[in-house]
C-alpha cells in the first residue's frame, strides 16, 4: 500500500495565525475569562484541545462577560460586532485573517462610494455574514450559478463583486462569466485565497493518480467539503474528521491512497490517520 500526502494539506496561514494568537493568550490569561466568538475553527478535536486550556465559546456577543477577553476568529465579523464588544469593555484579540480583512475593506470602501455589493459565497458561512456586515448587510449573495438568473440586476448601477476566500475556483469562474454578460461594467475582485486554490489544485492532482483519497477535516468545514468535491470527480473519496471514521475494511482494498486535509485540520490529526492506516495494513499482512 502506498500512501501519499497532498502538498498544502492542513492549516493555512490565516488559521495557523489565529490558533497561535489564541494559544498565546490562553497561556497568558492572568485569570481573565477568554472567549472565542463562535468555534475558533471548524474542527471539533482542535476546539476541544483549546477548551481544555480554558477557552470558552460564545455564540453571540450577549454571552460575553463584561471585562473579559474575546478572540475574533479568522473568518472575521461584522463591523457592528466591534462596537458591541467595545461597549462591554472587553479586550479584543483580532485574529481575522488579513486576506479576509482586505475583503471587508474593499466592501466598506465601495459601499461608501454608493456601489452595489455582490458577495459570491455561502450566505450561511460566517466569513460571508461578516463581510456583509461591512456594507450594512445590504449585499446580494450568490451561492450558485442559478442564483444569477434569479436575481434582479440593474446594469445602470455600479457593482463591486467579491468572493468568499474558500470558494471553488471553477465554480466562481462560471459565475463571473455569467455576471459579466449581465453587468459589463462591474468590478470583479477575485478574492479567493491562494491557499485555497493551491490546496484544491494539489488535492486534485493527487486524486488523479491514486485509487482512493481521504479528505480529513470538519464535516461542516466549507473548504474541506469543497476539497472532497474536487477529488470525488477523479477517484473514490472519503471525507472523515478523524481516524475513527475510517472504514478500514474498505481502505485495505486499495493499493494507492492519497491524503489531504482542510485548512482547519491540525497536523496531529493527519499524522494520527496515516499511522493508523499503516498499522491496520501491517496487521493484515
Ligand atoms: S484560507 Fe486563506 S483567507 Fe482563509 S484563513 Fe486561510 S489564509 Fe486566510
Amino acid at each position: 500500500m502506498k500512501i501519499e500526502i497532498a502538498e498544502f494539506a492542513g492549516f493555512c496561514f490565516g488559521v495557523k495565525r489565529a490558533m497561535d494568537m489564541a494559544w498565546k493568550k490562553l497561556q497568558d490569561s492572568q485569570g481573565n475569562t477568554i472567549y472565542s466568538l463562535g468555534p475558533l475553527i471548524h474542527n471539533n478535536q482542535a476546539v476541544e484541545r483549546y477548551q481544555q486550556q480554558g477557552l470558552k465559546i460564545a455564540d453571540s456577543v450577549d454571552e460575553v462577560e463584561e471585562g473579559s477577553v474575546v478572540i475574533i476568529r479568522s473568518h472575521g465579523v461584522a463591523l457592528s460586532v466591534y462596537d458591541e464588544l467595545m461597549s462591554r469593555n472587553v479586550e479584543i484579540i483580532d485574529a481575522t485573517c488579513p486576506f479576509v480583512s482586505k475583503i471587508q475593506k474593499i466592501v466598506s470602501k465601495d459601499y461608501a462610494k454608493g456601489k452595489a455589493i455582490i458577495i459570491v459565497g455561502d450566505p450561511l458561512h460566517p466569513e460571508v455574514i461578516g463581510i456583509n456586515g461591512w456594507c450594512g448587510n445590504n449585499a446580494s449573495i450568490i451561492k450558485e450559478l442559478e442564483d444569477v438568473d434569479n436575481m434582479e440586476l440593474d446594469s445602470t448601477k455600479e457593482y463591486c463583486i467579491v468572493v468568499q476566500t474558500t470558494m471553488n475556483s471553477d465554480g466562481y469562474a462560471s459565475i463571473q462569466k455569467k455576471l459579466e454578460e449581465k453587468l459589463p461594467s462591474a468590478v470583479f475582485n477575485n478574492t479567493i485565497c491562494s491557499a485555497t486554490c493551491e490546496r484544491q489544485e494539489a488535492s486534485r492532482k493527487l486524486s488523479e493518480k491514486v485509487e482512493l483519497i481521504i479528505v480529513i477535516g470538519g464535516l461542516h468545514s466549507s473548504n474541506t467539503r469543497k476539497l472532497a468535491q474536487v477529488c470525488s470527480a477523479n477517484c473514490r473519496t472519503m471525507h472523515i474528521e478523524t481516524k475513527d471514521d475510517l472504514d478500514i475494511e474498505e481502505i485495505c482494498g486499495y493499493s494507492t491512497i492519497g491524503i489531504t486535509a482542510g485548512a482547519s485540520t491540525p497536523d496531529w490529526i493527519i499524522e494520527e490517520t496515516v499511522e493508523y492506516i499503516k498499522g491496520a495494513h501491517k496487521n493484515r499482512r
